[in-house]
């Protein structure tokens, strides 16, 4: 397939695997900030192609697993109000809150439907004029600009019954709190590449320069990774700590400066608890005052909720690099895809979910 397989030849693969082993003199522990690349890494098994002395861990980089459990409560409490229709992504629904997922509201009767762009709810929304639409927005950058699109067009048709439940979490500000943490084993990442596609890569700059890490925009596919974690590991062994572009098919220094535009007019930046992480000041996005009314807490009283996660989940830790899937005794065992504890193992990107689909 074109613009696939030349991303996946493995003759390239051990070309740049041999080029990695010979710049390495020593360990490196690298992070790559999406939860596409770690599926990619584990699926392909990048990782075993690496010399020992790099160690890839992985970071927050999946939105599903990150989504604070009360949020999930809060969506499952709106869901199962009569006259709500409520609509998601289809990897939220089996997310477990703390008492259940959508899908169980679902079965009680909740009106609980797939969509596969928010545009698509505020169609239900105008189609439904006696009903609430409320869309479950979760995501990072990435999706912000199809969310703040979804909200603008409801506001331009002066759709009174449409809503959006916001989840957005910001990636650098995750970063920096990685970082700064007292446990850190970071030492370079691999940034999103389609995080970059939207927001460009300028704001990671003083991140580098601040930590001392280099950062790498990389891709999604084995050839992409292996250049990123290469051009990773030759800034780490000459001592640079700098922000490099190895995604440059798809990412500019600046971004999509529409999407930026219409994201700023509707979003602004505020702080946001992040599973198993805990509260980061400006890490996420929160609508504007002036678009107040299409916010599904505030419409549907449902602001002040609090949740205890799973004492025996240790997602937390898996998501800032202090340890892999395998290492939770839950793994495989008491949590599995069909029955998960956590976050990380129900995501198609979630990290557990990969070790178990791959890595068993
Ligand atoms: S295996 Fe399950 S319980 Fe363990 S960290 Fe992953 S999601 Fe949590």
């Amino acid at each position: 397939m074109k613009f696939l397989d030349e991303y996946r030849d493995a003759d390239a693969a051990k070309r740049f695997a041999g080029a990695i082993r010979q710049a390495v003199t020593r360990p490196w522990t690298i992070m790559e900030v999406c939860g596409g690349q770690t599926h990619a890494i584990v699926k392909f098994g990048i990782d075993e192609l690496l010399p020992a002395e790099v160690e890839l861990v992985h970071g927050p980089g999946c939105p599903v697993c990150v989504t604070p459990l009360e949020l999930i409560d809060k969506a499952i409490e709106i869901a199962a109000r009569k006259g709500v229709i409520f609509c998601s992504f289809g990897d939220m629904l089996r997310v477990p809150g703390s008492k259940r997922d959508l899908l169980a509201a679902k079965a009680c009767g909740g009106d609980v439907r797939i969509v596969y762009s928010p545009l698509d709810a505020v169609k239900i929304a105008r189609e439904n004029p006696t009903r609430e639409v409320v869309f479950f927005a979760v995501g990072f950058e990435t999706t912000a600009p199809a969310n703040a699109m979804a909200v603008w067009q409801a506001a331009r048709e002066g759709l009174r019954n449409f809503s959006i439940l916001v989840s957005h979490v910001l990636v650098p500000p995750a970063m920096e709190a990685i970082l700064s943490s007292p446990g850190n084993r970071v030492q370079g990442f691999l940034a999103a590449g389609h995080v970059c596609t939207v927001m460009g890569f300028e704001e990671y700059v003083p991140l580098a320069e601040r930590y001392r890490v280099p950062i790498v925009v990389t891709g999604f596919e084995p050839l992409d990774i292996l250049q990123g974690v290469l051009m990773c590991v030759r800034q780490l062994e000459s001592g640079r700590a700098e922000v490099e572009n190895q995604y440059t098919r798809c990412v500019r220094r600046e971004g999509n400066e529409t999407a930026q535009r219409l994201v700023a007019e509707v979003f602004r930046i505020v702080p946001r608890k992040w599973r198993g992480v805990g509260e980061i000041a400006r890490s996420g996005l929160g609508l504007r005052e002036t678009f107040a009314e299409f916010d599904a807490e505030r419409r549907f009283g449902v602001t002040d909720y609090t949740a205890e996660e799973s004492g025996e989940c240790i997602s937390g830790l898996i998501l800032q690099g202090m340890k892999k899937p395998h290492e939770c005794p839950a793994f495989g065992t008491r949590c599995t895809p069909e029955h998960p504890l956590g976050a990380t193992m129900v995501s198609s990107e979630g990290a557990c979910a990969a070790y178990y689909r791959y890595r068993r």
